[in-house]
């Protein structure tokens, strides 16, 4: 059992931390403030390879695994949530489901595209009715000759409607099966298609610079062979994607976490109250390191999941502890440093508010706390 980076992860670590500081700090506050979406960025991270990272070279990926976008994922949240869900949604919700289920003709015209990070694609599974329960999934897709009919609506759905997003995969009702239970399966929509609309961005919380939409088909056509893998399996890809997708929100939780230690080293040793710096009293010193202790074990969890994963091991209940631990003490560490902030704290042009109001919704997306304490017991035989 060895926790300990080897020279190659190391290396894209300390090469994604440099760029978090150097590219994404210093422009990434604007960008939240005013909510717009940072083409330059995601341009400059995919020179970087790092849309291309746990796939195989021969569409354009980089060789390495799901375990280094984690480590990316950790380093990028560590400075900014937006960016890092932004690679997030667009590696392991977008370009993932293509590359695990799709066909060859498939796999050759999309992933070039969005391994690069010339394109992004997001993933269709939430509805306006129904998230934690996706098998209540309403939008249906009917064959009409040669072509798919979708009718339907999806909430949330992030990199759906940036000017670089291709296309979106969208889970539907397509039948029933003998046993009388929903047949889901998963269709790709390219952007532009007539009948699929993209509603304004939301008004949100927090990863104010990442985007998310509303997407509505009303009576949209693609062709047939846009049904990505099998027909009636949509229910086993998605719980496949998300299963995966746990381990890189636990990633990026613990970056924020790490980043809420970082930001509140900096403020104690400069603050002074009371004649000293504030990080001179225990109770203050005490606060980061629990902060330390919280986001080290968060650390660990994922790294534990993740390599479970990579040896083709069980892997739900780790990924499910892992992002529910991990979420949870963002969360916490967000608050404490808000707290060591004081009053700044409160004010936007800090990252720890940013990190305030980015953190609630790692308890909430890809599984809520209470959907990862679900699957947990049920893994435990409950
Ligand atoms: C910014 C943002 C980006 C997102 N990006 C995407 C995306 O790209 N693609 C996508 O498909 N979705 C996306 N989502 C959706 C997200 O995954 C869902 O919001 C989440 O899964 C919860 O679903 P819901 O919002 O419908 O809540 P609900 O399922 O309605 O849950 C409401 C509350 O009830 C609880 N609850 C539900 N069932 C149970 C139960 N059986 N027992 C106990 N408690 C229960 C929940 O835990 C929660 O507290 C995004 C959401 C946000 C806010």
């Amino acid at each position: 059992m060895d926790f300990r980076l080897d020279e190659e992860q190391q290396a894209l670590r300390e090469s994604v931390r440099d760029f978090a500081r150097e590219v994404v700090a210093p422009v990434i506050g604007e960008h939240y403030e005013n909510h717009t979406f940072p083409y330059e960025v995601v341009r400059q991270m995919g020179k970087m390879g790092l849309f291309g990272l746990p796939f195989p070279e021969e569409h354009g990926g980089m060789g390495g695994d799901y375990f280094a976008l984690c480590l990316a994922l950790e380093e990028l949240a560590r400075v900014d949530s937006s960016v890092a869900i932004t690679l997030e949604a667009a590696v392991s919700l977008g370009a993932m489901p293509l590359h695990r289920f799709g066909t060859a003709e498939q796999k050759e015209r999309w992933l070039p595209k969005l391994l690069s990070g010339e394109a992004l694609a997001g993933f269709g599974l939430t509805e306006p009715g129904t998230g934690s329960d996706a098998g209540g999934t309403q939008t249906r897709a009917v064959l009409d000759g040669d072509e798919w009919v979708i009718n339907g609506s999806k909430a949330f759905i992030t990199n759906s409607g940036t000017d670089i997003t291709a296309l979106v995969t969208v889970t539907a009702v397509t039948g029933t099966k003998p046993d009388g239970s929903k047949e889901l399966s998963t269709i790709i929509v390219p952007s532009g298609t007539p009948g699929f609309t993209v509603a304004p961005g939301y008004s949100k919380v927090g990863w104010n610079a990442s985007d998310t939409h509303e997407l509505t088909f009303d009576d949209c056509r693609v062709p047939a062979a846009n049904l990505l893998g099998e027909r009636g399996r949509g229910f086993a890809q998605f719980l496949r994607i998300l299963d995966e997708g746990r381990i890189a929100i636990a990633a990026l939780a613990v970056g924020l976490a790490q980043g809420c230690v970082d930001e509140s080293i900096k403020y104690a040793k400069e603050r002074q109250a009371f004649g000293q710096p504030i990080g001179n009293y225990q109770a203050i010193q005490f606060k980061i390191a629990d902060m330390e202790l919280k986001a080290h074990t968060a650390r660990l969890a994922y790294y534990d999941a993740a390599a479970r994963m990579l040896a083709g091991e069980p892997f739900k209940r780790q990924a499910a502890i892992a992002k529910l631990h991990a979420s949870t003490v963002a969360v916490d560490n967000a608050r404490e440093a808000t707290q060591i902030h004081g009053g700044y704290g409160f004010m936007n042009e800090y990252p720890v508010a940013r990190f305030w109001r980015d953190s609630k919704i790692l308890e909430i997306g890809e599984g809520t706390s209470e959907v990862q304490r679900m699957i947990i017991a049920r893994d435990l035989g409950m």
